[in-house]
C-alpha cells in the first residue's frame, strides 16, 4: 500500500505549518518543515544557522544544496518509514528535481501535493498577525487563532514572537520570490498527477475535521 509521503505547497502564510502540524498528528508521521529546522539552528547559532540567516532576513531562499542536503538526511531518518511531510520544501525546481532522485533512491514515491489556494490579500492579513513560539515552534495569529494567555505559547509556556521576515516589506519579497521560483514547480507535480487542490480557508467543521476529510479524500487511514 502507498504510504502518506506528502508535500504541502503554498505561498507564504497560507497555512502549511498549521495544516501539516495537524495531519502530521492524524497520520503519526513526521513533519519536516525546512523553515523551522532553519529558524532553529539560527536561535542555536550553529554553523548551519550561521549561512542561512542573511537569506532568512531579506526574504531570500537558502542555495539549494544546503536545503536538498539537509532534507536528504532528514528523510534517512527511520521515523520516515510510513510516511512523511515536507512542508516549505521544495521551493525551487532544482529542488523538486533532488527530491524526486533522493526519494527515487529511497523508493518511497511522493503520494500527493497539497496545494493550498489562498490570495494575496488574505496572505498579508494572516501574516501581520502571526506569532511564532521560538522553542517549540507552534504558530498562532493575535485574533484568527490567539494563545490561551496573550503572547505566551499554550504549549510550553514561552513568551511568543512575530517572525523577524513576516514584516510587511519582506513579506512582499517572500511573495515574489514565492510567484518567481515556487509556483512554477506545481506544473512538474502536475505532470505526476499528484497535485490536490485545497482551499485554505477552514470550513464549518474546523480544521481537524478538514483534514481528517482530506486524508481520506487522498486515501489513507488516520493511525488511531
Ligand atoms: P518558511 O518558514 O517555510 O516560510 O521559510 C522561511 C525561510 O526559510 C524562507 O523565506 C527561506 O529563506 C528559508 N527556506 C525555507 N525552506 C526553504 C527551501 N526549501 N529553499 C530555500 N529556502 C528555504
Amino acid at each position: 500500500m502507498q504510504k502518506p509521503n506528502l508535500i504541502i505547497f503554498g505561498a507564504p502564510g497560507s497555512g502549511k505549518g498549521t495544516r501539516s502540524a495537524v495531519l502530521a498528528e492524524i497520520l503519526e508521521i513526521p513533519q519536516i518543515a525546512t523553515g523551522d529546522i532553519f529558524r532553529s539552528n539560527i536561535k542555536n547559532m550553529t554553523p548551519l544557522g550561521v549561512k542561512v540567516k542573511s537569506y532568512m532576513d531579506k526574504g531570500e531562499l537558502v542555495p539549494d544544496e544546503t536545503v536538498v542536503e539537509m532534507v536528504s538526511e532528514r528523510l534517512s531518518h527511520p521515523d520516515c518509514k510510513n510516511g512523511f511531510i515536507l512542508d516549505g520544501f521544495p521551493r525551487t525546481l532544482s529542488q523538486a528535481e533532488a527530491l524526486d532522485k533522493i526519494l527515487k533512491g529511497l523508493g518511497k514515491p511522493i503520494s500527493a501535493v497539497i496545494n493550498l489556494v489562498i490570495s494575496d490579500e488574505e496572505i498579508v492579513r494572516r501574516v501581520s498577525g502571526r506569532l511564532v513560539c521560538p522553542t517549540c515552534q507552534a504558530t498562532y495569529h493575535k485574533t484568527m487563532n490567539p494563545p490561551k494567555n496573550p503572547d505566551i505559547c499554550d504549549k510550553c509556556a514561552t513568551p511568543l514572537a512575530s517572525r523577524p521576515d513576516d514584516a510587511p516589506e519582506t513579506v512582499l519579497k517572500r511573495l515574489e520570490v514565492f510567484k518567481s521560483s515556487t509556483l512554477p514547480i506545481l506544473k512538474h507535480y502536475e505532470a505526476m498527477g499528484v497535485v490536490e487542490m485545497v482551499p485554505s480557508e477552514i470550513s464549518s467543521a474546523g480544521l481537524k475535521a478538514d483534514m481528517e476529510a482530506l486524508v481520506k479524500r487522498l486515501g489513507f487511514k488516520a493511525a488511531k
